[in-house]
């Protein structure tokens, strides 16, 4: 039976890893911090020591780790997974990273004979936790065929978007118009209060039409009640905002809103909120 590895066992990685284990995949775990991997070693995944004992003993590896400085580190570190890898190896990234960071790990991994995929995710928690994340890859053909079966214990939806760097921006895309929507429902909610409206009415009317959807319903009701544990880390949304930004200035398209958006998660960030959950940037944006 054939040995997958995981690499990165935060919020996501940690149900992600733990899903395939659960269907029965063989897994091998690494992460920064050690102490997490003990809980897998109970699941019955092996427990590596180094990024490349995982990719030197797995056919195929997915990563799914902070941000591009992590994808960055965990690949090209010492002993990193890029030394592992050797010929026909896989290496899927499911972190959110830009374009640029994705294709840089992509032909580092292919100049060693590997494969590489990216596949960043949408979706949050639960769904991490459901198995029904959106998978966004792009980039070795093959390779997303061969994970496939995998994706289907994670995700409920696949897609295949092309050449590397394709994935990366979809999510960042993706991303920058969830972050937008998040910091003017905070800034509604916020007026409202101040008006001396009930947030609670303001919520049943978006719910009652067309601006109805999941994220305002479940955020909107955790933020009345003052609950910011994190599903998704403040920090990692505005990395999303920032290197969608950055992605809007390399193709000249201007991004007023996203920009603006940016400026309040940053706030946020400065505030203390950076691992609370992103509905946080309600207390900056009311503060
Ligand atoms: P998280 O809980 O903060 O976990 C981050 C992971 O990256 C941990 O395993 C952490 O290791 C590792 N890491 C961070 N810096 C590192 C470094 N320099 N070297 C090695 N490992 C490092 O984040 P998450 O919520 O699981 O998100 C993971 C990725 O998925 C991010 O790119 C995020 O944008 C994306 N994403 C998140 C969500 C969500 O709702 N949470 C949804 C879609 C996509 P330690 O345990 O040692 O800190």
């Amino acid at each position: 039976m054939e040995q997958y590895g995981f690499l990165g066992l935060g919020i996501m990685g940690s149900a992600m890893a733990k899903n395939l284990l659960k269907a029965g995949f063989k897994v091998t775990v690494w992460n920064r911090s050690q102490e997490k991997c003990a809980e897998f070693a109970a699941l019955g995944a092996t427990v590596a020591a180094t990024p490349a004992e995982v990719t030197s003993s797995c056919s195929v590896t997915i990563a799914m780790l902070a941000d591009p400085a992590a994808a960055h580190a965990v690949c090209f570190g010492p002993e990193g997974a890029l030394e592992g890898i050797g010929a026909g190896r896989g290496y899927v990234d499911m972190s959110t990273v830009d374009a640029a960071t994705a294709q840089e790990i992509g032909a580092a991994v292919t100049g060693k004979g590997g494969r590489f995929l990216e596949a960043p995710v949408s979706g949050s928690k639960k769904p991490a936790e459901d198995g029904t994340l959106i998978i966004l890859a792009a980039g070795d053909r093959g390779l997303f065929d061969q994970a496939l079966p995998l994706f289907e214990k994670m995700g409920k939806k696949s897609l295949y978007l092309g050449e590397v760097g394709r994935g990366a921006q979809m999510k960042l895309i993706v991303n920058m118009v969830m972050g937008g929507m998040m910091t003017i429902f905070c800034e509604g909610l916020a007026l409202a209060d101040k008006a001396g409206l009930e947030c609670s009415d303001l919520l049943d009317v978006i719910d009652a039409g067309a601006m109805a959807n999941p994220m305002f319903k479940l955020k909107g009701a955790q933020i009345g009640q003052e609950n910011f544990a994190t599903a998704f880390p403040l920090k990692h949304m505005q990395k999303d905002m920032r290197l969608a930004v950055a992605l809007g200035d390399q193709l000249g398209q201007p991004l007023f809103s996203a920009s603006a958006a940016n400026e309040s998660f940053k706030r946020a960030r400065s505030q203390g909120f950076s691992d609370q959950d992103f509905s946080a940037v309600f207390k900056a944006i009311a503060s």
